[in-house]
């Protein structure tokens, strides 16, 4: 039986499925769980801490707002299921929350926020583009001093060696993709901020990259359908296995693929009980007994 293609895929999902097709496959078709990383939790406190930031006025965005911010967004962490899961013991979680600050208080030295002029934080944008709907958050969209749009991602990490930029780029370029798809105007820019190393790396979207990205989300669809027709979604281990959350189901890490349909199973009737339950009180009637009765 033919696996169904994902309704909507996020940019980056879109380009999991070139690195590691199976992963892209558990990740996007089976929707496995995938266990929190530290790193990962502590980019989504930075990004919080920096949009409650721009949601001061201008002049108020300062080191010492900053501050404040990221302790706001620490205490709403804190509660987040994501955090939880990590267990940390009190000598790591005081190391998570002191790379956070250093990260925060390094975002200053890549640019003066006050000079900001952001239109939309945390912006939710889906469209379709080449016959996939694509859909995408884009940190922060500001105007440059012409007015241009101005695509702006952040990254918690160190930037990628001179070989790897124009990937990162290829990444960022499909939120600049959406922007033009939706609002009909061409950023006049997309920029990744590194707050890692303090490293800026950016670039000027095109008429020719555009078409060229279009080509390419365009041909990466067709053979993500072609896999789900043929069922056939290979591993390639590489570097990226090392961040990778499927080993227990992966063959070229000894895993065993046989008990993901168990997980699906499991998943489909947890979804099932829910919506029941949904069903049941939006009826007005005991949840227990409608999810007995369905
Ligand atoms: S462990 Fe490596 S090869 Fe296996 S699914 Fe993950 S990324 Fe792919």
């Amino acid at each position: 039986m033919a696996l169904t293609p994902p309704a909507t895929l996020s940019p980056s999902k879109v380009s999991s499925f070139k690195d590691c097709a199976l992963a892209f496959r558990y990740s996007a078709i089976d929707r496995l769980p995938e266990p929190p990383t530290a790193a990962a939790t502590k980019g989504t406190l930075v990004h919080l801490a920096l949009e409650h930031l721009f949601e001061r006025e201008p002049a108020e965005r300062t080191p010492v707002a900053a501050r404040a911010d990221l302790a706001r967004a620490s205490a709403e962490i804190r509660v987040d299921p994501e955090f939880v899961e990590l267990a940390l013991d009190p000598e790591a979680e005081a190391a998570f929350f002191a790379d956070a600050a250093r990260l925060v208080e390094r975002y200053f030295e890549l640019e003066d926020p006050t000079a900001i002029r952001p239109i939309g934080l945390e912006l939710r944008l889906e469209a379709e583009v080449g016959g996939l709907r694509l859909r995408g958050i884009i940190d922060r969209l500001e105007l440059d001093e012409d007015g241009g749009l101005v695509v702006t991602d952040y990254k918690s990490g160190k930037a990628p060696g001179q070989t790897y930029q124009q990937g990162r780029l290829g990444g960022v370029a499909f939120y600049s993709l959406l922007c033009e798809e939706l609002f009909g105007v061409r950023p006049s820019r997309v920029q990744l901020l590194y707050l890692g190393d303090t490293t800026t790396i950016a670039t000027v979207p095109t008429e020719q990259s555009t078409r060229g990205l279009r080509t390419k989300v365009s041909a990466l669809w067709k053979a993500v359908e072609q896999a789900c027709e043929r069922e056939d979604f290979r591993p390639r281990p590489g570097p990226l296995c090392s961040w990778c959350g499927f080993h227990a189901y992966c063959p070229a890490k000894g895993g065993d693929p046989s008990l993901v349909a168990g997980v699906v199973a499991a998943r489909a009737a947890a979804e099932a009980a829910a919506a029941a339950a949904r069903d049941a009180e939006l009826a007005g009637a005991p949840v227990a007994l409608r999810v007995v009765a369905g």
